[in-house]
């Protein structure tokens, strides 16, 4: 019995490990090609990674309840999806799986979204939104980025001079995002977007930032946490099952010993 759980428990993990290494494996190698054949990045003045950040704050804290308002964002808005000067290279970000990124536009295979970043930088620059787009990660400061990324940054002392600013800017897109004299729909969810974002922007006294929620966040790391635990599920009885078997077998032959150790009843 013991030993069937070894082998199992073993099996599980040379099931794993490869996989581990082979990603280790994956970024070297991709980080020696694209420095062979990618030519220098153009410049661009704006961060893709909190781009990104400004991106996911507004999509899980803003739209759920543009959505459910029915209400169109004004162009003028800085929070429009056609205001990000990165948009169409985010839409064409295929990911086959966790360690596969794929290039939208000429299929070119990635094992990082790192390395793909650096290709659209590199060969497809000309398809950024540059003379209609703007850098979303200038929004950072009034949206709260550091408070969605994954690893959350060391905090420091609260700077009033920066507080005003952000405040002031949060306010300024509110105000575009939804003008005051533009119905009931807009007037709620300016009132929400100060409630979301701007009221936080204190250094004592302020709301918690998101304070009305947003989108359930699914992200790989729940995902890959609830696959496992599918797996472990049928593993779980089948060591249930071979357990009661090893327990049977057992009774069942010190039974046969005892009959056999039994002697015959004489009358
Ligand atoms: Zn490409």
């Amino acid at each position: 019995m013991t030993n069937t759980i070894l082998v199992l428990i073993t099996c599980i993990l040379s099931v794993s490990s490869p996989s581990l290494s082979y990603h280790n494996q994956d970024i070297s190698l991709s980080t020696s090609r694209t420095l062979e054949k990618e030519p220098k990045a153009h410049e661009i003045h704006c961060s893709r990674e909190r781009s990104r950040l400004a991106w996911r704050a507004i999509n899980q804290y803003v739209m759920p309840f543009v959505e459910r308002e029915r209400y169109e964002l004004p162009i003028q808005c800085r929070l429009h999806p056609i205001n990000n000067i990165f948009r169409d290279h985010e839409a064409h970000k295929i990911l086959v799986d966790l360690n596969e990124w794929r290039c939208g536009y000429c299929k070119k295979a990635f094992r990082g979204e790192r390395f793909l970043d650096q290709h659209f930088d590199n060969r497809h620059y000309n398809l950024l939104n540059i003379s209609h787009g703007k850098c979303m990660a200038e929004l950072c400061g009034a949206l709260h980025c550091d408070l969605v990324m994954e690893t959350k940054p060391p905090k420091t002392k609260c700077n009033p001079a920066v507080v005003s600013r952000n405040r002031h800017m949060c306010e300024e897109i509110a105000d575009s995002c939804f003008p005051l004299n533009q119905g009931q729909s807009a007037t709620r969810l300016h009132d929400l977007f100060l409630l979301q974002f701007c009221d936080a922007h204190a250094c004592s006294g302020g709301r918690k930032p998101f304070s009305r929620g947003g989108r359930k966040n699914t992200n790989l790391f729940y995902m890959a946490i609830t696959i496992f635990a599918l797996l472990l599920i049928p593993l779980f009885y089948v060591v249930v099952y071979l357990y009661q078997r090893d327990v049977r077998n057992g009774s069942q032959k010190l039974k046969r010993i005892v009959k056999q150790g039994a002697k015959p009843k004489l009358y």
